[in-house]
């Protein structure tokens, strides 16, 4: 920049707080607590000024082994010593493996590696819609998806997403988008068709509310895909990687996609993201037609793989489904006391608690009071409370969590 159209310099940063600076700095999208974490150790976070605080939140049901977790602390250090990246010019071991030990755990055959969740659900649309061209001509373009569901920011994916307050305003969107209430098997007859070629859904939506597909709604999906010569997607981004107590939940349910999506919980931290297929599927996405850089990076794929490890041994999924237990018990004691939530749903450790009247969208004051007394938890919308604790939590920290909450809800009843 020359010193012509140079904005004034700003004054030194040290007369700015982190905090402000970053307002200073960031773009306005987000609006982060004003705490900032220094470090972390398995549930717990510490931030800039000491403050300890217990992690309810996991960087949005992302942290599955908590902080800082010594084996893949080691996995990455290994990795980051030998080489960083090569791009898809060149493969690499650890993506061979964690490709490898997937196909092996699931019902796929095929695996693309992305960076983020909405990348490997942009994969995993796009190829619905090239293996439709290619099976059964032009005509077969028709995705159907849910309200409430999310799957992404990209424009494709958050306009698949069924929340127009994230895909309005950015001019025209990408076409033949069909959203249908969830959960709803009649709505989903109706609309299914031969133009049909994909249905996306999350098997325990996340960020609309923490609401659980039920059994008769999957298997009718499943049913429609097979009649149609559809695409059936489960974006198992949230819920997957053990977070219900099975590695994925389509595992739970027995029923089983063409196309699965994960991220979040599988790099536990390390961004990277993944869509699992079948061999037949996987056959439309010939040389040339998708990509990514940094897509099966070495060093996102050697923590895959170690998270990959240590998550799906059956130990640590059957502990998931007690802690979950726990956890719901401990809130329904809370819930005695306070007249806090008309339902508490979900599965395995991806918690929603639904407001009461008496607390009708006061999420957001609860998730501050909480933070206040130490604890990080989630919302999903302005009357869900969240969790989605690291898989790895003991049971004394659950109740210890549990605790805080209760403490904060009585400093907010005042
Ligand atoms: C978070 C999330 C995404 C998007 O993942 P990013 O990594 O933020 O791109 C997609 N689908 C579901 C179900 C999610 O919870």
């Amino acid at each position: 920049m020359t010193a012509s159209t140079a904005k004034s310099i700003p004054p030194p940063l040290s007369t700015l707080t982190d905090r402000e600076l970053y307002d200073r700095v960031m773009t306005p999208n987000y609006a982060p607590m004003t705490m900032i974490p220094e470090r972390g150790e398995g549930v717990r976070l510490w931030d800039t000024d000491g403050k300890e605080y217990m992690d309810f939140a996991a960087g949005i049901a992302v942290s599955a082994l908590g902080h800082a977790h010594p084996e893949l602390c080691k996995a990455l250090a290994e990795q980051a010593g030998k080489f960083w990246h090569v791009s898809n010019l060149l493969t690499n071991r650890p993506a061979i493996d964690l490709a490898n030990r997937l196909c092996s755990l699931t019902f796929s055959e095929r695996v693309f590696f992305a960076n983020s969740g909405a990348e490997a659900n942009e994969a995993a649309l796009k190829l619905a819609r090239r293996y439709a061209l290619d099976h059964y001509g032009q005509g077969k373009t028709e995705i159907i998806s849910f309200n409430n569901s999310f799957h992404g920011r990209t424009f494709f994916t958050v306009c698949v997403g069924g929340q127009k307050k994230y895909s309005d305003g950015f001019g025209p969107k990408p076409g033949d988008i069909t959203h249908l209430p969830f959960n709803d098997v009649e709505a989903l007859q109706s609309a299914v068709s031969d133009r049909t070629c994909a249905i996306i859904f999350e098997p325990v939506q996340g960020e609309g509310g923490v609401h659980p597909a039920t059994e008769e709604f999957v298997r009718t999906a499943r049913e429609l895909c097979d009649r149609y010569n559809a695409c059936l997607i489960f974006d198992e981004v949230q819920i997957g990687m053990g977070r219900s107590g099975h590695l994925f939940t389509y595992q739970k349910l027995g029923i089983t996609p063409d196309i699965l999506t994960s991220a979040k919980g599988l790099g536990g931290g390390f961004p990277i993201g993944a869509m699992l297929t079948t061999e037949a599927i996987a056959d439309s996405l010939k040389v040339g037609t998708h990509g990514s850089t940094f897509g099966g990076n070495p060093m996102a794929c050697a923590v895959a793989c170690k998270v990959l490890e240590i998550v799906s041994d059956p130990d640590m999924l059957s502990a998931v489904e007690s802690k979950s237990t726990l956890l719901k018990s401990e809130l329904e004691k809370l819930n005695q006391k306070y007249d806090l939530f008309t339902q508490v749903r979900g599965d395995g450790l991806l918690l929603g608690c639904e407001l009461s009247e008496k607390w009708k969208d006061r999420a957001r004051d609860i998730l501050t009071q909480c933070a206040e007394e130490g604890l990080l938890i989630l919302m999903a919308g302005a009357n869900v409370l969240r969790l989605a604790p690291p898989l790895i939590i003991e049971e004394k920290d659950i109740i210890a969590g549990v605790a805080v909450m209760g403490r904060a809800v009585e400093r907010l009843n005042g």
